[in-house]
């Protein structure tokens, strides 16, 4: 069972451990618009994405500035107080929700939203931490240029959490995950000292990286309030496709075929299981498969490429091949941008199709592309003797080998029932994930849902290396506590 499930909580504010000298100091600190106790106000910050937490806080901080963040973290610090980094509040395990004792104080970055510099001649910009997402992609358009992170909290999510989250999204597999997508990082540190980490340096050989270990690392080791983000030429062709194929091992090959006739073009490949796609189509208004037949699994892919090459016609071949092997058994090759925008509803579209059919039981799972078939082969009748009924409901980015592995309820069930399954049928999936060499997590990151589950799958040795880090920077556990480790 997840812990903490909201409907079961009282959501008073449990009386505060923090004493109110410590509260005042760090009002003082941010001025008046820095800050917020109204528990009607704060109240969607202290609840997760998925509504799995309801935490709890006596003060919300909102800095304006680097400096302002320092402040708060040294008044923190002296006191030993908790503290919560939030962005957009769109992670999915937790991370960004404080504890239910209240005994913690919440930082939002969202007054921190200036692009401070955007160089599109060297293609970086220097963003704060509280920029959205969407608006980041926005401002490297106009300058002609792109941003390729992208995913479906992009109105929402801010870039300080997505490179907490090392967030990958819809193009990771031409442009890498956050990690490859930053140069430099500021971040204030669990003592309140500033690292000025924002170097604009395609290569930097000073010994550790620093940066690195910011990413990824849900707010545990500091707050990131400033980033040297990449920039890349903006594409002048986009084409975007759907191919029907029978099993994920056809899926692959029709995607190395793809990626070898548009010349290492492809930035996108979406496999779709004929059951999420059921319900995309059956829920959620406007959408529509765009086969006659239903086929097992759908790809949707999406290159990118420059100015004078024959990108389309270049794909259009790839897909007559794929469908005179039989590899392929249906395409569809969107004419116009209203039909690609159809085919990215259809694939975004489905969390919010399965939430309409019911509970469900998420997993962001990976397994190395090659073994994804076996991986399903085995989970499969795993979860099917486990919870009879079960349904399976399988998407992600094949490219990455990472799949949304969810389970919906059965067909009539009690929703709550069969969430309470939660932590057992995890464990199933997971187990079978780690058998075929891969990971709990490609995306949503351990937070307060997976945390006690990693020392199951992560050596001896490597939690140790991970706790001397987290010790290293934060000896008093003051930074996001009870996440990752
Ligand atoms: C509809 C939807 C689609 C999604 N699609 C994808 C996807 O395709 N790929 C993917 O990887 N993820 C995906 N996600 C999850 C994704 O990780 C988050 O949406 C996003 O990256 C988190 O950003 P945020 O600003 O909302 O962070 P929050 O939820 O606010 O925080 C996430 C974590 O980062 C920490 N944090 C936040 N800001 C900072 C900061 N400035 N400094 C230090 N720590 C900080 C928090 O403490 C927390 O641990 C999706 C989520 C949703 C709701």
């Amino acid at each position: 069972m997840v812990g903490g499930l909201i409907g079961k909580l009282d959501r008073a504010m449990p009386t505060s451990t923090i004493a109110a000298r410590v509260i005042d100091h760090i009002k003082a600190a941010v001025g008046p618009d820095g800050w917020s106790d109204d528990t009607v106000r704060n109240a969607p910050m202290l609840q997760d994405q998925r509504r799995l937490y309801q935490g709890a806080t006596p003060l919300v901080v909102r800095p304006a500035t680097t400096a302002e963040v320092a402040a708060v973290v040294r008044i923190c610090a002296a006191a030993k107080v908790g503290i919560v980094p939030q962005g957009g509040n769109t992670g999915l395990v937790g991370g960004a929700t404080p504890s239910a004792a209240g005994d913690q104080i919440l930082v939002s970055l969202s007054r921190m939203n200036r692009i401070r510099e955007l160089d599109a001649a060297s293609g970086t910009m220097t963003v704060e931490a509280g920029c959205v997402l969407a608006h980041l992609q926005e401002a490297a358009d106009r300058a002609d240029r792109l941003f390729p992170l992208s995913l479906g909290a992009e109105g929402s999510c801010q870039i300080g959490g997505n490179l907490a989250a090392n967030a990958g999204g819809l193009q990771v597999l031409h442009y890498g995950t956050a990690r490859a997508l930053t140069l430099g990082i500021e971040a204030v540190l669990p003592d309140g000292r500033v690292w000025d980490g924002l170097r604009a340096l395609p290569k930097d050989n000073t010994g550790y990286d620093l940066k690195q270990l910011f990413i990824g690392s849900e707010g545990t080791l500091g707050i990131i309030t400033a980033a040297v983000l990449r920039l890349f030429p903006k594409p002048r062709q986009t084409v975007t496709a759907m191919a029907a194929v029978a099993t994920p091992e056809a899926a692959l090959a029709v995607q190395a075929l793809l990626r070898a006739a548009s010349g290492e073009r492809m930035t996108a490949c979406e496999l779709i299981s004929e059951r999420a796609l059921g319900f995309a189509v059956k829920h959620v208004p406007g959408v529509r498969d765009p086969f006659r037949t239903r086929y097992p699994w759908v790809l949707l892919v999406e290159f990118h490429g420059g100015a004078g090459s024959d990108l389309r016609g270049a794909v259009e071949a790839g897909l007559a091949d794929a469908l005179s092997s039989g590899a392929v058994a249906d395409a569809a090759l969107a004419e116009t941008q209203a039909q690609a925008d159809a085919f990215w509803r259809l694939r975004e579209s489905i969390p919010e199709a399965q939430r309409r059919e019911g509970g469900s039981i998420k997993h962001d799972i990976a397994v190395p592309p090659a073994r994804m078939g076996a991986f399903l082969r085995a989970a499969d009748p795993a979860v099917a003797a486990a919870l009879p009924g079960v349904r399976v409901c399988a998407f992600g980015h094949l490219g990455d080998g990472n799949l949304h592995y969810n389970l919906s309820q059965p067909e009539g069930a009690d929703s709550a029932a069969f969430l309470a399954e939660w932590g057992r049928m995890s464990r199933i999936v997971h187990d079978v994930a780690a058998a075929h060499g891969g990971s709990i997590s490609a995306e949503h990151g351990i937070g307060q849902l997976k945390r006690a589950e990693l020392p199951r799958y992560k050596a001896a040795v490597e939690m140790d290396l991970m706790r001397a880090v987290k010790h290293a920077f934060d000896p008093d556990g003051i930074m996001n506590p009870g996440k990752l480790l």
